[in-house]
């Protein structure tokens, strides 16, 4: 249960004074409307109030505060303007400009002979200064309650910048003073102050340099984050570490006549990957492992050698994959190789009650089927097997982390498990999503990929695109067509302008106006019969252009496509567009992808573009784009699971993530279950972070 020190902090915003439903709703899209929420939403820019320049050398968009003198009023009276308020100093002149404002409020405030300090943003309107709504209006003698500094927020939707910092300044007042948890070496050579003075501190910046996530103040409360998803990790680690598995031997002849019989040799990366995973299987621990390996880096033989393992030993393995496509993928791949073996394998995907299912079921817990394919119907109770000892999920990043324990809970039997992800995700990542795994790279592709050429050009150049189209068709290429969206919506909430969105269905219609019937479409509200029958339709050469929505992105496999088309690309993340990408040059003929994008772009979108036709290295493009973006983006992270980092950065802080980890790591081997002053500390750190999972893996202190 959640200590008593931390619950003000999970207490809701609008419980502040000042802040309203609206104002907690708003906030809730932004960062989550709870105080803690709140306090993690650190500042981005910086005002300097103690800015005073004269009137007579303001220039448009500074941010001053001036002493001004108040010559005089012009109330609107029943005029559609502004009320304007005139000032002066030795200097010159300037009007403040005030729109819907009591009268009596600025007679009172701005009384017409008297002096007060004015702060706010300056522009000029024919050739007079002009200050609208200032931020502040002070009595001389009031001045030193000015801050002389100013934290600025990022804007949340909704939610007015004063509005947002008073919330979040009445929000501080309520921080309670946490035990330590840091050790006092790492807080003084670091230089750091403790969790509530750090966090005080980072809203309260002194300079532009206090903004950056190296400022003291911030790589505290980011060590902290880091800490407790380490040590969340760690724990959960050694307690998978705990657990007996089996040492399954006995699999080097299935394997060895398997290789023998491929038309190709292993790559160096895949032999040594197998390797790893053999000394794991070999092992009386269960296997906990990732094998991450970009599109079209050979995964799969990998999957289908390391089950050969357990076959071996005497024992069954499944293979499980995100989509039914991919399971009848998989299944049609490896088939063969069990035939040659005169090994069982079967196929199991949905529900349902059909004659073939209880066939497959009963061969399954009879033991005669050695390697199952299928869904996630595999982990369904009617599923038995008679000795299932290893599971490989392929989840191609739709799997959240959870769910993927869960899974090999469930397993009652201690597994070996191995989980694929074509996603390449960067090192600190990896740490901080998988650490709980041992982690295995496919950093090599197999000889004879050819370059994929990436073009990207903008909507205007559509009928262009079509054309070339035509051509690349007639020379006997086949083409994917992605969209965002299955159908048409226009968006035009929020006051932006209307636009239509690309969207399959129409875009189908479009190409069949010019290409006639040889265009097939697949979206993900089809029913998986008729989804297969045009996929295969399109693997079969019968369609030329298979418009689709990003249910391709998982694994298709038509070595013949060789062009690929994705519409607003600048929409995609890299991930998703390197995934896309991925489909093509799978053949022997020369592959090309064109991303097409709705100007104007953004520069981050055109970074982002540029970097797509730079590199076809998923890493490289990962990396990248965490550098380019927080990470909580990176992947989606909402919809795939993976974290989400509140002040930590797992790309400008990587260095502090290292110490993380070998600190999380001691402090189990000298405190397993976090007991004493100091482990209580550290559960308090783990809730503060919302691991309160792991802090069920520690016996209760
Ligand atoms: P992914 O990692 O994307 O799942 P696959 O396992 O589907 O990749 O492999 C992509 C293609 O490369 C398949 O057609 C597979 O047969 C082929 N392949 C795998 N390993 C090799 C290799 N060592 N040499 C040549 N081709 C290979
Ligand atoms: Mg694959």
């Amino acid at each position: 249960m959640r200590p008593e020190i931390l619950f003000s902090l999970f207490q809701d915003a609008s419980t502040l004074s000042g802040v309203g439903q609206r104002t907690a709703s708003a906030l809730e899209k932004r960062t989550g409307r709870r105080l803690l929420d709140m306090c993690w939403l650190l500042p981005q820019g910086l005002i300097d109030r103690g800015h005073r320049p004269p009137v007579g050398m303001l220039r448009p968009g500074d941010i001053a505060t001036l002493k001004l003198q108040i010559s005089g009023h012009s109330p609107p009276g029943r005029r559609p303007r502004p009320y304007v308020v005139h000032c002066f100093d030795k200097t010159g002149e300037i009007d403040l400009v005030f729109f819907h404002m009591k009268p009596r409020y600025l007679l009172e405030q701005l009384p017409k002979g008297e002096t007060r300090f004015v702060s706010g943003r300056v522009d000029f309107y024919r050739n007079r200064a002009q200050m609208h709504h200032p931020a502040y209006i002070v009595k001389p003698e009031a001045l030193p309650q000015l801050p002389l500094l100013e934290a600025v927020y990022p804007s949340a939707l909704g939610v007015g910048p004063r509005v947002l910092r008073k919330a979040i300044v009445s929000a501080l007042k309520q921080v309670p003073e946490l035990p330590e948890w840091l050790d006092e070496d790492r807080l003084r050579s670091h230089r750091w102050l403790d969790w509530r003075g750090a966090l005080l501190r980072a809203h309260a910046p002194q300079n532009l340099a206090e903004l950056e996530p190296d400022a003291p103040a911030r790589k505290r409360l980011a060590y902290d984050e880091l800490l407790a998803n380490q040590l969340a990790l760690a724990v959960l680690r050694a307690h998978h570490r705990k657990r007996t598995g089996r040492a399954l031997t006995g699999g080097a002849e299935l394997k060895e006549r398997t290789i023998k019989s491929l038309p190709w040799n292993l790559t160096s990366a895949q032999q040594r990957v197998l390797r790893e995973i053999e000394a794991d299987m070999e092992s009386p621990y269960p296997m906990l492992r990732l094998l991450q390996g970009d599109v079209g880096s050979g995964k799969t033989i990998v999957a289908f050698l390391s089950m050969l393992g357990a076959v071996g030993a005497g024992a069954q393995a499944a293979f499980m994959a995100p989509t039914e496509l991919l399971a009848r993928q998989h299944y049609a791949a490896l088939e063969p190789l069990c035939e040659h073996l005169g090994l069982q394998m079967d196929l199991l995907v949905g529900q349902g009650k059909s004659a073939g299912r209880s066939k497959v079921l009963a061969s399954l817990e009879s033991g005669d089927t050695r390697i199952l394919v299928g869904t996630h119907a595999l982990f369904q109770e009617q599923v038995k097997f008679a000795d299932l000892a290893m599971i490989v999920i392929d989840e191609q990043h739709r799997f959240g982390v959870h769910q993927k324990l869960q899974l090999s809970e469930k397993a009652k039997v201690e597994v070996d498990t191995l989980v694929m992800t074509a996603t390449p995700i960067p090192r600190t990542l990896t740490m901080t999503v998988y650490g709980y795994m041992e982690v295995s790279r496919l950093d090599e592709s197999p000889p004879g990929r050819m370059p994929v050429v990436t073009g990207v050009l903008p909507f205007s150049r559509l009928e262009d695109l079509a054309n070339r189209l035509r051509e690349a068709i007639a020379g006997g290429a086949r083409a994917f067509w992605v969209c965002p969206l299955i159908t048409e919506v226009e968006d035009g909430e929020d006051g932006e302008p209307r636009r239509k969105k690309s969207a399959a269905v129409e875009r189908h219609e479009w190409l069949r106006e010019r290409f006639g019937d040889r265009v097939g479409l697949v979206h993900g509200r089809m029913k998986s019969q008729d989804k297969d029958s045009v996929m295969s339709a399109f693997a079969r050469g019968d369609l030329d252009i298979l418009v689709a929505t990003t249910v391709i992105e998982v694994g298709i496999d038509v070595p013949e496509a060789s062009v690929m088309v994705v519409e607003e690309a600048e929409m995609f993340g890299l991930a998703q567009l390197h995934q896309l990408r991925g489909r093509v040059g799978r053949g022997t003929v020369e592959s090309s992808c064109m991303l097409l994008y709705r100007p104007p772009l953004s520069d981050m979108a055109v970074r982002r573009l540029r970097l797509m036709r730079e590199t076809e290295d998923g890493f490289r493009i990962a990396e990248e784009d965490l550098r380019l973006r927080g990470a909580g983006e990176l992947l989606g992270t909402r919809q795939s699971g993976l974290p989400e980092f509140r002040v930590a950065h797992p790309y400008s802080h990587a260095s502090l993530l290292e110490e993380a980890r070998v600190n999380a790591e001691e402090i189990l081997k000298e405190n397993p279950n976090l007991e004493g002053e100091r482990g209580e500390a550290l559960r308090v750190l783990l809730y503060l972070f919302e691991r309160d999972e792991a802090v069920g893996y520690f016996r209760s202190g």
